[in-house]
């Protein structure tokens, strides 16, 4: 069964990020700095290189890999939670090459900005606290504790 909860906007953030930085760090720099602890996220923009994941969901494990090019952000969806104690951003990207080939993934450290324009809905409601979840070994939102 789901379980969902209602949450209320609050505010917009709007900006760009640095030429060279650390997508991942970066927003969540961001969400540390504003004390953003629930949100969504979007943005589009470039990136010099990218380091994706996937979930291998028998082995429980992640599998990371490495795209060394130049690529388009068509689009990053990701929200904001917490995680012992501090904001967490969890974020997939889709990213196309020259011939608009895409791929995509679990956004990983190591993906770096050439060009990036962000948007962050800053939410309230009750606290979104990551925890291990035994039936998939990710660390999802514990809804009733
Ligand atoms: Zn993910």
């Amino acid at each position: 069964m789901a379980t969902i909860r209602e949450v209320d906007a609050v505010k917009m953030f709007m900006g760009k990020l640095a030429h060279g930085a650390d997508l991942l760090e970066e927003i969540t720099k961001i969400c540390v700095d504003q004390d953003i602890c629930l949100g969504r996220i979007e943005a589009l923009g470039a990136v010099k290189k990218a380091r994706l994941g996937y979930y291998n969901q028998q082995d429980h494990e992640y599998h990371f890999f490495d795209l060394n090019q130049t690529l388009e952000i068509t689009n990053l969806i990701g929200n904001i939670s917490t995680k012992d104690g501090a904001p967490i951003v969890h974020a997939h990207i889709t990213l196309s090459d020259e011939d608009g080939h895409a791929y995509g993934g679990h956004l990983a450290p190591g993906t770096i900005v050439f060009a990036c324009e962000i948007a962050i809905q800053v939410l309230d409601g009750p606290n979104f606290v990551r925890g291990l979840d035994q039936e998939t070994g990710l660390p999802l939102w514990k809804m009733n504790e």
